[in-house]
């Protein structure tokens, strides 16, 4: 049975998107220019991009989240990208609106059947959008057509105050189109410096409104949501967040640059980031959830993401469950105390440094214009 061994997520390069929801993490960003950044290159081949994480140099099978600001779906390299990592013998997921059919069709027919059972399809629910753009009949198909190719799969809502009065029609409809409730995630403004809930209901309220979903998901992003951590945070050793076009990887959101995928012939560099620097782990559910810090409760990945439906059957494929019930802790050793203390140590000076280049690089530039 595999093991999940890292975590890593990809920041795929798509900045357009065929959907406009209103809570889209993109539009929160005023001065940017977000839809209309198009698509561009991965920084190597999907294949240099692999064998520079192969499973050789990563210690073992890996969960590689592929994820873009805009539809992940869109972009041409992808579905090579995802052959590559299936074929090395690491897990992936694509995340989706769910409405590029022909996408759909080319991802199953590129896939052996031993690949695709290390791949799930996280399906955007997008409810409100799909009605008004007339696009339902497509989403349930592309739902059931990856269903019937044994590739794993689950469906999300994102929260938003305008779904309310149609909650119980969602429901409704989900049980007959997917055979369970949909899996709710926690929908965050990032227009605001604390990463806040996006939402005109307090706290309780909001709680008290989603948490009828069941969803596991729901209950323990929402229980992280806000809460400044403070454990030591493996991110950077055990979990890697990667920059597909420019092909640099990070300890987390705001950690430090540990390397670039094309630099291809020097070893992965990890280094745990130990103290967060985030106002909140707003993806704690994948993050903390596959175990970057280890003493943390938390359900299993998988527990977030299946479903059983009325008829019996799993979201996910066998593999899959197994994959996704294992813990980053299960495949490495953790570090002692004094390993902890010495890597925040490094971190602070190595912080300084940066800062300290930043600064002169930013004096110079003062001077040559002054020039
Ligand atoms: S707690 Fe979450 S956001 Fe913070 S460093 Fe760890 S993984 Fe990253």
């Amino acid at each position: 049975m595999d093991k999940i061994n890292k975590f890593v997520t990809c920041l795929i390069p798509v900045h357009a998107c065929n959907f406009r929801c209103q809570y889209c993490y993109l539009s929160h960003h005023v001065n940017e220019n977000v839809y209309g950044g198009g698509i561009r290159t991965f920084a190597a081949s999907p294949k240099d991009i692999v064998s520079y994480f192969s499973i050789k140099r990563m210690g073992g099978p890996c969960y590689f989240n592929l994820c873009a600001p805009g539809e992940t779906m869109m972009h041409p390299q992808l579905i090579d990208f995802v052959g590559e990592l299936t074929m090395e013998g690491h897990y992936a997921d694509i995340v989706t609106n769910g409405t590029l059919t022909k996408k759909f069709d080319d991802l199953i027919e590129s896939l052996k059947e031993s690949q695709r059972k290390r791949l799930f399809i996280k399906f955007s629910f997008h409810y409100l959008e799909l009605k008004s753009k007339n696009m339902m009949e497509v989403f349930l198909s592309n739902v059931e057509k990856i269903r019937k190719s044994g590739i794993s799969y689950s469906i999300e809502i994102t929260p938003h105050d305008d779904l309310v009065p149609y909650i119980d029609e969602i429901k409704t409809f989900s049980l007959k189109n997917f055979g369970a409730l949909p899996h709710i995630t926690v929908a965050r403004n990032e227009g605001t410096k604390e990463i806040a809930l996006l939402t005109k209901y307090s706290r309780e309220k909001y709680k008290e409104i989603w948490s009828t979903f069941d969803s596991a998901l729901f209950d323990f992003k929402f229980s992280i949501f806000n809460v400044k951590r403070k454990e030591f945070c493996y991110a950077g050793l055990w979990s890697l967040t990667v920059n597909i076009e420019t092909g640099v990887y990070s300890q987390c959101y705001g950690g430090d640059e540990l390397g670039n995928f094309k630099d291809a012939d020097t070893a992965v560099h990890f280094r745990p980031i130990g103290k967060c620097r985030q106002p909140h782990c707003f993806n704690g559910h994948a993050f903390l959830a596959t175990g970057d810090i280890p003493e943390l409760i938390a359900p299993t990945y998988i527990e977030e993401r299946d479903r059983i439906t009325a008829s019996g059957e799993h979201w996910f494929s066998k593999e899959e469950r197994e994959f996704f019930s294992t813990k980053l802790a299960n495949s490495n050793g953790a570090l002692s105390n004094n390993q902890k203390r010495k890597q925040y140590i490094v971190n602070a000076c190595l912080y300084c440094a940066n800062i300290g280049k930043r600064f002169v690089r930013k004096m110079k530039r003062n001077v040559k214009h002054a020039h």
